[in-house]
């Protein structure tokens, strides 16, 4: 069985150690982003390391998925696959955030305990489309957008024969 990670752990703990999290958050799982994908999303994986970067508490690693979205403009089914390079200071001291160097991303938890899905949630979350769309929609769109386009295309190819029947009247 894979693991998951909805599991709750001490960042500096998991810093001195050096822990290293791999696992799975599947569709059923998801707290933030699951409203926003379809359930035939795959399961979003992550394989995650503790570290220090000076006094920081650092986590870096790689998350990846294959998201299925809604297109905004047909309302099909959009894949959308994520990888995402994992580069955050846990910080649960605001305060300390001018304090990190530009080479982490601060990622900020309240109390002693950090939830990994957490993380890797709002990782995720991030990098997602506010609208999702096709690059090239598999079905035929409705017309309402493009029908206008059409209608002013055509008039300006009758305007010369006007000009003709007018002349022609003369
Ligand atoms: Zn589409």
């Amino acid at each position: 069985m894979t693991k998951t990670l909805h599991i709750e752990v001490d960042p500096s703990l998991c810093a001195s150690q050096e822990r290293m999290i791999s696992g799975e958050l599947a569709y059923e799982e998801l707290q933030q982003i699951q409203a926003d994908i379809d359930p035939s999303s795959s399961a979003i994986r992550a394989d995650l390391t503790f570290g220090k970067a000076g006094k920081f508490v650092v986590l870096t690693g790689r998350i990846s998925a294959n998201l299925v979205l809604q297109c905004a403009a047909c309302l099909e089914l959009v894949d959308y696959p994520v990888d995402i390079d994992v580069k955050l200071a846990i910080i649960n001291d605001e305060a300390r955030i001018s304090l990190l160097a530009d080479d982490y991303e601060p990622y900020l938890y309240e109390g002693d305990r950090l939830l990994i899905s957490d993380v890797v949630e709002a990782e995720v979350a991030l990098v997602m489309p506010t609208i999702a769309r096709h690059d090239v929609c598999p079905i035929e769109l409705p017309k309402s957008s493009t029908s206008k386009d059409f209608t002013h295309e055509t008039e300006k190819k009758k305007n010369p024969f006007d000009a003709l029947e007018k002349l022609k009247l003369n």
